[in-house]
């Protein structure tokens, strides 16, 4: 067995995490052919939301490694008595070794200035900024991830692409409240609402499986029935270009 590089139930923090968006990734996003470019102000505007959307983003991203103790048919069950109730990840991550928690957010002042422009009945700026803070979310995610891939892979090990509750191969979405409780997510300014919605808004949250000898995809939309159509899906390809 390859000794794991993190302490377990320890959170750590990456606040270094530079997230960008571009126009290209806008357009990408809206699924516009490959070559549609805006003309005149409507580029100048898609560039205006692209800098307004970097300057307003505050990206932040936590990770809390946790050993396994057993993984059952349709359960992991984690070190200290918690437990993920899911068929589908106990399949997936059944040499798993433990699991590294992910948290990442870009902070509340872009939805803030979203409904800012909702308000004054601005509906393009809103739906345009509204769709960078997505881009961006997804690129501090996977930078973060990519971090821990590398740390993993020095060791040896093997981290599994991120899996997350919402998407619709993980079937009990009160998941989010034990995720939230592997992982300091208060000192990122996240909490989770009665209805399990991440605050702010503009946040990911997810589980990647650490070990060797996995036979999973590269990207957990392969198992979704959506199959890479959802605009979530469509911000991870802009941002990873993949
Ligand atoms: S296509 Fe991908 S991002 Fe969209 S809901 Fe499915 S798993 Fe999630």
């Amino acid at each position: 067995m390859q000794k794991i590089p993190w302490r377990s139930g320890e959170t750590n923090f990456i606040r270094s995490l530079t997230a960008t968006v571009d126009v290209d990734k806008l357009l990408a996003m809206e699924g516009g052919g490959k070559g549609r470019r805006p003309d005149g102000r409507v580029m100048e505007l898609y560039n205006d939301i692209c800098r307004e959307a970097i300057a307003l983003a505050q990206p932040a991203f936590a990770c809390a490694y946790h050993d396994l103790v057993a993984i059952e048919e349709d359960r992991l069950s984690l070190q200290g008595g918690k437990i993920l109730t899911s068929r589908f990840l106990a399949a997936k991550l059944a040499p798993a070794q433990g699991i590294l928690v992910m948290l990442a957010t870009i902070g509340p002042r872009l939805e803030a200035r979203v409904k800012e422009y909702q308000e004054r009945g601005d509906a393009l700026a809103a739906y345009l900024l509204d769709m960078a803070g997505s881009a961006l979310v997804e690129s501090v995610y996977y930078s973060g991830f990519q971090q821990l891939e590398l740390e993993a892979a020095a060791a040896g090990l093997e981290a599994t692409t991120p899996f997350g509750p919402g998407h619709s191969y993980w079937d009990n979405l009160a998941d989010q409240e034990v995720i939230f409780s592997l992982v300091d997510a208060g000192s990122l300014g996240m909490m989770l609402t009665d209805t399990y919605l991440m605050l702010p808004r503009k946040s990911i949250s997810g589980i990647s499986g650490v070990g060797r000898g996995f036979t999973v995809a590269e990207y957990h939309c392969h198992y979704c029935h959506l199959r890479c159509t959802c605009p979530l899906s469509k911000a991870r390809r802009a941002v990873t270009g993949k």
